[in-house]
């Protein structure tokens, strides 16, 4: 099947790039390269020894994304990763997130819906905000959204819910991500942030390289059992096992509603300090750090119940929190050397 993978020489793109190549699929990558590099594509070409189709391309420029659909006029189904994702960001240039995360949905659905060319959106599990209730499933409410990022994420999935009920046949899997970590088991491809890293792996990763002073740790008077926050880490090559899983549903027509939403996390929720020790204990690697203050706009815990996904199609993790910090500084150390 032709597979187009908006964004994917990005961090979790990539991964899945790599995985549909490998199951036969052909893949045509749109990607701006705004937050990555063309060096993604040679090393995406070293793993799988094959040669994905690719164009550099804003989806914001309507002209040329539908030029590309119109040289590809056999694309089964879009995998729609383009966006920008740093929080912080967000907040200081609101319409630079509202521009490019919206427009370039909108234009892709002005070519996929007429021709029912099925969609799997990455979306995040920030939906949730602060959650009531934990594990969090896929029936907690959405709450208002603490950023502009994700305001775009919340309203990617109405518009594309309320497409999928417009137009019969075309259909949607809506994917809540928890918190992608790690990298290939190759160390080839990984998360590779421009500037100071925001998320804590990429930040932990290179102050155990010695590349930064001391990674913070965000705040230690929360009410948990060790008083930093608790998140659900999920190893990228599960999170890109996962995509090919949707795509099958979607192209083999199994759904039973037009939009499906799938939360996809490990299940397990860890603290930040759980995170440190278990780096230290997989890798042998000691990691300065430096209790701080809490970060704005944090929330206490997240970590997913992920029944449905697991029960509906099959998907389940294979990776531990441990495997996944290896990989990271498996990835690390190559992007030093
Ligand atoms: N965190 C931290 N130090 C950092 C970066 C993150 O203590 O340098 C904490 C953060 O407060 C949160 C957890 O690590 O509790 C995960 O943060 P990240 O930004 O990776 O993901 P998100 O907050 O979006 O879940």
């Amino acid at each position: 099947m032709k597979v187009l993978v908006t964004g994917g020489l990005g961090y979790i793109g990539s991964h899945v790039t790599t995985l549909l190549l490998e199951r036969n699929h052909e893949v045509i990558i749109l990607d701006d390269l705004s937050n990555t590099s063309l060096s993604v594509l040679n090393s995406i070409e070293n793993i799988t020894q094959k040669k994905p189709f690719y164009e550099q391309i804003n989806l914001c420029d309507a002209a040329a994304v539908k030029a590309l659909f119109d040289r590809h006029n056999d694309v089964a189904g879009v995998i729609h990763f383009a966006a920008h994702k740093a929080v912080a960001e967000s907040v200081a240039q609101p319409l630079k997130y509202y521009h490019n995360n919206i427009e370039g949905l909108l234009n892709l659905l002005d070519l996929l819906v007429p021709k029912k060319i099925p969609l799997l959106f990455s979306s995040s599990c920030t939906v949730y905000g602060n959650a009531d209730e934990l594990p969090i499933t896929e029936h907690h409410p959405v709450k208002a959204a603490a950023s502009p990022y994700g305001a775009t994420k919340q309203m990617g999935e109405q518009i594309i819910t309320d497409c999928c009920n417009a137009q019969a046949g075309f259909h949607a899997i809506l994917l809540r991500y928890f918190n992608p970590i790690g990298a290939h088991t190759s160390a080839q491809i990984g998360e590779a942030p421009q500037g100071v890293p925001q998320n804590l792996i990429p930040y932990l990763v290179e102050a155990a390289a010695g590349k930064r002073p001391a990674l913070q740790i965000f705040g230690t008077d929360y009410p948990t059992p060790d008083g930093s926050c608790i998140r659900d880490y999920i190893h990228v090559m599960d999170l890109a096992d996962a995509h090919i899983v949707c795509l099958a549903h979607l192209l083999e027509k199994k759904q039973t509603s037009p939009t499906e939403i799938y939360n996809v996390g490990s299940g397990k929720g860890h603290s930040v300090l759980e995170v440190v020790t278990a780096f230290e204990k997989a890798t042998g690697i000691s990691v300065p750090t430096k209790i701080v203050g809490r970060r704005k706009g944090d929330v206490l815990q997240a970590y997913a119940d992920t029944t449905k996904i697991n029960t509906q199609l099959g998907w389940k993790t294979k990776y531990s929190l441990e495997e996944a910090l290896r990989s990271a500084w498996a990835w690390e150390q190559r992007r030093n050397n």
